[in-house]
């Protein structure tokens, strides 16, 4: 049994149907889009479960509902009577997707103030997945504490899956941003950054410059993913570099780098070869961009 715990933020997503002013309630957020496609992927022989805060309230019962219906385990999830699930919605505006947020007093911003409920949900665990969106969120504080346990996880023979997931945004200065992702990147065992997001605000002149950024952080493994562009594998001081299919059709690619990460992941827990495993993460997202929406069922 192989047991992963995916750590972060799941939102209700308000998204526009084809009724003008009519949105469909859904369920998404980085890591847990990687969880979701995880828990598809692998079979009963491995466990999948979600740590994070809820509210109490009714959206929060939906959300776990949601998440147990998909077979993640709910478990680790803490429930707060004073906060709420964050929000956002899709808006189409000529066909471009444009995203508004309501997600400052979410209650999973509060998931690494008791050190001990992240530490006693890694109990067992082999796998631990966390983006640059989780520790965002965070207040400074609880973000050392977090980064503290996955260092205590790592030391002690847990592997830490790390995607930068740059959101400027959600950061108050670039230095605070590009700061707390190399911390995280050090307590990381395998990174998997986006080039294009990590040239912008690391300047990096390349994939290899990203990937040899990250190495020297202190990962084992760095894959380094580019939209369209080959993906750089730099595993063990070996670089390789594969090409995803081309895709004439791209729907929407919401989700490529979370499924892509859980392609990936699910293949190289099954056996596969990082190289096979890359493949693996780029087949996936590539399904998974031809539809609209983060959560494509018929991607697996
Ligand atoms: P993110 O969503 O994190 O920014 P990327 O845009 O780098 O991640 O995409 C992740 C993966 O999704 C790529 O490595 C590739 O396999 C696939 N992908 C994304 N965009 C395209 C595209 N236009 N054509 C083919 N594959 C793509």
């Amino acid at each position: 049994m192989t047991r992963i715990l995916a750590i972060g933020e799941c939102m209700v997503e308000m998204a526009p149907t084809v009724l003008v002013d009519t949105y469909k309630m859904g369920f998404a957020g980085d890591t847990m889009n990687t969880a979701w496609y995880l828990r598809r992927l692998l079979g009963p022989d491995h466990q999948v479960d979600y740590f994070t805060a809820v509210g109490t309230d009714s959206a929060s019962d939906q959300m776990l509902g949601f998440l147990e219906q998909a077979g993640i385990g709910t478990d680790h999830i803490t429930r707060r009577a004073d906060r709420t699930v964050g929000l956002y919605m899709v808006q189409l505006n000529n066909g471009e997707r444009s995203f508004n947020y309501w997600r400052g007093q979410s209650a999973a911003r509060t998931l690494a103030q008791d050190d001990t409920l992240l530490t006693n949900a890694l109990k067992g665990a082999d796998v631990a997945y966390f983006s640059g969106i989780t520790i965002a969120i965070l207040p400074e504080g609880d973000r050392a504490r977090i980064l503290a346990v996955l260092a205590t996880f790592k030391a002690a023979g847990g592997t830490v899956v790390f995607d930068p997931n740059l959101r400027p945004k959600l950061w108050d200065s670039k230095e605070d941003m590009t700061c707390a992702i190399m911390q995280a990147a050090a307590v990381s065992s395998i990174s998997l950054p986006s080039h294009e997001d990590e040239a912008e605000w690391f300047g990096d002149a390349d994939s290899a410059a990203t990937a040899a950024r990250y190495a020297k952080a202190g990962a084992r493994t760095v894959l380094v993913k580019n939209g369209p562009a080959e993906i750089l594998i730099h595993a063990d001081d070996t670089i390789t570099t594969i090409n995803p299919e081309k895709i004439d059709t791209v729907v929407d690619t919401t989700a490529a780098g979370d499924s892509f990460n859980a392609g990936y992941l699910a293949a190289l827990l099954q056996g596969a070869s990082e190289t096979e495993a890359a493949v693996a993460g780029a087949v996936l997202a590539g399904k998974v961009i031809r539809s609209r929406g983060a959560l494509v069922p018929q991607a697996t």
